[in-house]
């Protein structure tokens, strides 16, 4: 292709089509190019009985109105999918799947676009990529034994697909924590290898907790106000998409909890002696978020029902007594190790000075990068608490655009 275009967004899940929706408003022309298919994170990344945690009427995209039938209820990831692909029709954006951009490079001031059918040159790109649909494994994975099945959160599906045996999971963020629940309601033996992760409650005080966190500005909570001293970000909490899931919770249910996850020692795989710091953090975090909600509550004068006991959180643990530190593995009857211990972003294919630092990972300020034109979406955390989150993208996708029209106007 030979004409030079105004933008270009590259991947089409809710970023990238949140970010087309603003561009089209202002008349500006550009593409969307997705690898795969409209969502194809939510169509390859998700486990059979997944629904989203954060309620519909706060899964919508930019332009649409909550007309829903059942505001709060949790969408699977079809009907999200489904949702994607109707925004896109509705709202007719410029959006070419099966796309993939191998090479971004920038050349006289213009962007570089390489993909299989061509390159194509634009002015601006927004990177809506995703930064959380490559799967992290600590290095301790591939001390594991050939003859122990291990994948990642997002390749798991169902208990039935596993081989037959325990199922150690690693990780009790989000996923971990509900896949540790969908095995064992499944009658799997489950051991859970738990970490530093918060925990949330689906309700409080007569609402669901992603509406009481945006109504009390808790997701509006800027980066610098929870980034960690080591400069690394908090795993999401765990959060139950249709209830509350705890350690508590999963104890009660049999999954057998233990410390972080060190390592295979002598043929033993080996646990920290942290299990009950991380029940202490998950307890302690839950109640911060109800604190603040609280203190919103009162603030603003509303007449709020009182505050509640979830069962998840009052219920008593089974926990091993005395705690397990270490599992000798040829005779523990585990198959398969599911590991639940994050996502990064992909951005190997950014070939641009400035563009990535030495981690791979974009360099930007609130999503606009340090190269003149260059924007990135959907990043998590990468301003507020709800940075990289579908409920974010409207205000996000806005700002970037009214940034890059403004610019070019300029
Ligand atoms: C297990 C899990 C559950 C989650 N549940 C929720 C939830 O319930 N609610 C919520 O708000 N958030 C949830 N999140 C966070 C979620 O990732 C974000 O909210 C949101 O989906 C991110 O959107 P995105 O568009 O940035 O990324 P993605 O949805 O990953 O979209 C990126 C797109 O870019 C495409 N792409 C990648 N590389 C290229 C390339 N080189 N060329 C062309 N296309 C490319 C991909 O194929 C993909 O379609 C969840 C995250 C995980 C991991």
């Amino acid at each position: 292709m030979t004409g030079i275009l105004d933008a270009i967004v590259i991947g089409a899940g809710s970023a990238g089509l949140g970010v087309s929706y603003f561009l089209k408003r202002h008349g500006y022309g550009h593409l969307v190019l997705e690898r795969g298919c409209i969502g194809e994170t939510w169509r390859t990344q998700r486990w059979d009985s997944f629904r989203l945690n954060s309620p519909n009427i706060r899964s919508l995209l930019p332009g649409d109105s909550p007309d829903l039938s059942d505001p709060w209820g949790a969408s699977t990831q079809h009907q999200f999918v489904s949702y994607l692909e109707s925004y896109v029709e509705r709202h007719r954006l410029p959006v070419t799947t099966e796309a993939p951009v191998e090479v971004l490079s920038r050349d006289d001031g213009l962007f570089l676009v390489a993909t299989p059918g061509g390159v194509l040159r634009t002015r601006n790109v927004v990177i809506a990529s995703g930064s959380l649909n490559c799967p992290k494994r600590p290095h301790a994975s591939v001390e594991l034994p050939t003859t122990l099945r291990q994948l990642d959160s997002s390749a798991y599906r169902n208990a039935a697909e596993l081989e037959q045996g325990a199922v150690l999971v690693i990780g009790n963020g989000q996923s971990g924590g509900q896949i540790a629940e969908d095995l064992a309601l499944a009658g799997r033996s489950v051991f859970l290898a738990t970490s530093r992760a918060g925990r949330l409650v689906r309700h409080y005080r007569g609402g669901d907790i992603f509406n009481w966190m945006t109504l009390s500005g808790f997701l509006d909570v800027p980066r610098s106000e929870f980034v960690l001293p080591s400069g690394k970000l908090p795993p999401r909490a765990l959060l139950g998409a249709t209830h509350t899931i705890s350690l508590q919770s999963l104890s009660a249910q049999g999954v057998v909890l233990l410390g972080r996850f060190v390592g295979l020692e002598n043929g033993r795989l080996v646990f920290g002696d942290d299990l009950d710091d991380h029940m202490r953090f998950a307890d302690e975090s839950s109640a911060d978020v109800k604190r603040f909600i609280d203190d919103y509550i009162r603030r603003v004068g509303l007449n709020a029902p009182p505050a509640e006991d979830d069962p998840a959180e009052v219920v008593a643990p089974r926990l091993p007594s005395p705690p397990i530190r270490s599992i000798e593995l040829a005779t523990s009857g585990i198959s398969s190790v599911i590991w639940c211990t994050g996502f990064r972003g992909d951005f190997r294919w950014i070939k641009i000075a400035d563009a990535i630092d030495d981690d791979g990972q974009p360099i930007h300020q609130n999503g606009i990068g340090f190269v003149t034109g260059l924007y990135f979406s959907g990043l998590d955390f990468a301003s507020t608490r709800k940075s990289g989150t579908i409920p974010g993208i409207a205000e996000e996708a806005a700002r970037l655009v009214n940034h890059l029209v403004g610019r070019s106007a300029s």
